[in-house]
């Protein structure tokens, strides 16, 4: 398992708000455990930034001014500490989406949302560094043929064959170049 960060600490607790169901003491314990130790630790903010409330524009460094009286400014503030280090990536929401969309980037839904953007690696397929074999076309065209229940009979009955086909020729062509 990975060591909890305050972004993985936090999606954790949106999600188990979202479940609605009663959270063990020692979860808690241990999301406040992450929170004391990596915001409250002896520092200070290094920077502070602001947007309008309500806004999506992005975060402007605020003024010590905007800091003491967000309210009267109708600015929200953010404070970012050294430690943990500052989200690399912010989370991109579709136009227009208000509260309810994906992020671009990370799919993350944007009402449980954690602070950062951590896309998944793009898995790598195994395949890529063998060499091609012609027998991996038969599962695909299996599902072709299966699939092909949802078309209309016409269609249905072509596809299937092709699909039959094309299986036959590859099992052959395997059976052929066998040693
Ligand atoms: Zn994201």
């Amino acid at each position: 398992m990975q060591t909890p960060t305050v972004a993985s600490t936090v999606r954790a607790m949106r999600r188990a708000g979202a479940a609605g169901e009663p959270v063990p003491a020692e979860v808690a314990a241990a999301w406040a455990k992450v929170f004391m130790e990596q915001l409250y630790g002896s520092q200070k903010p290094v920077r502070y930034e602001c947007r309008r409330r309500g806004s999506r524009e992005p975060w402007e460094e605020a003024e010590p001014e905007d800091v003491a009286n967000p309210r009267r400014r109708n600015l929200i503030i953010r404070a970012l500490y050294l430690h943990p280090p500052v989200g690399k990536q912010q989370h991109r929401w579709p136009p227009g989406s208000n509260g309810d969309g994906r992020c671009l980037d990370c799919d993350e839904a944007e009402w449980l949302a954690g602070p950062d953007c951590r896309p998944h690696a793009p898995l790598r397929d195994h395949r890529s560094s063998m060499p091609f074999r012609i027998t991996w076309l038969i599962q695909p065209l299996e599902q072709l043929h299966y699939l092909a229940k949802n078309l209309n009979p016409f269609d249905r009955d072509k596809w299937r064959k092709e699909a039959t086909y094309l299986i036959d020729r590859i099992r052959d062509h395997e059976k052929g170049s066998q040693p």
